[in-house]
């Protein structure tokens, strides 16, 4: 088996959509939130796929054995590391307006320099800085794609960083990327917390005005249901109260805080 089929594990969860997984572990031992989900929607003519992953194995001929003669979309839900260093291999990407910028020249991971872990090779062999697609493509709160029999929305969702954005597709299922899964959470500064919990707010409404019952995390375990969203806002409510049991997390600049269902890293910056 070559290293890229070891690499990606794929799944038909359904007839319109594939999972494709990614350890993002083996890149530094300091990311716990195995697997990545990368998730692959089809519809009758297009396909959406829903980020590039961390760039180590040729993605492209994988998603494109299973969309067959379908044209593909590719989307990044947000632009760290581990949802866009597979961009170049893809002509064209869209991403939120707010981190276009971000993705549209060399990204720089030069913060895996030191990782124990040999895979951090192929990286080395790019000086560490990850070349761009070709083209980006912005997007922006409303958005529609039309895949054929299946319509996915754009959501912007600010918070876990200021251009995500989470995708509602016209069968109910909502993919809310880094925004809410089961994991460790990355969060920004506690004064943008209002933003996160308003984030969260907006999509806790929006399962219960649609009976959206799917949600599909970008980490982790899918689907999950609604509940992942209290339990995720009424924790992040809460750290206020955690404040004292802080400690220092050095490789993430972050103050680290933890309860009976999260961890959370608190951007110092
Ligand atoms: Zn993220």
């Amino acid at each position: 088996m070559s290293s890229e089929q070891q690499h990606f594990k794929v799944s038909k969860h359904k007839e319109h959509l594939y999972v494709i997984k990614e350890n993002i572990s083996v890149v530094h031992p300091v990311y716990t939130n195995d697997p990545l989900n990368l998730y692959l929607i089809l519809g009758s003519h297009s396909a959406l796929l829903v980020d590039t992953g961390c760039g180590l194995f040729p993605l492209k001929p994988l998603v494109e054995s299973l969309i067959q003669n379908r044209k593909l979309i590719v989307i990044n839900t947000h632009t760290h590391w581990d949802h866009i260093l597979g961009n170049e291999e893809f002509g064209e990407v869209y991403v939120h307006e707010n981190e276009a910028k971000m993705i549209s020249k060399h990204y720089n991971v030069s913060y895996f320099k030191d990782s124990p872990n040999e895979i951090v090779k192929i990286y080395e062999e790019q000086n560490f800085l990850i070349p761009p697609a070709k083209v980006i493509k912005t997007l922006k709160d409303g958005d529609l794609f039309t895949l054929g029999e299946i319509d996915v929305k754009v959501l912007h969702c600010p918070g876990h960083s200021p251009g995500s954005i989470c995708l509602l597709t016209s069968k109910g299922e909502l993919f809310t990327s880094d925004v809410a899964y089961y994991g460790d959470q990355f969060l920004p500064r506690l004064d943008k917390f209002p933003q996160v919990l308003d984030t969260l707010l907006k999509l806790i409404k929006l399962c219960k005005n649609q009976g959206i019952v799917e949600i599909y995390p970008s980490h982790r375990r899918y689907p999950c249901d609604k509940t992942l969203l209290t339990d995720l806002y009424n924790g992040i409510e809460n750290i206020e109260n955690l404040w004292d049991t802080k400690k220092v997390f050095d490789f993430f600049e972050a103050w680290q805080i933890d309860d009976d269902k999260f961890r959370y890293y608190i951007s110092k910056e």
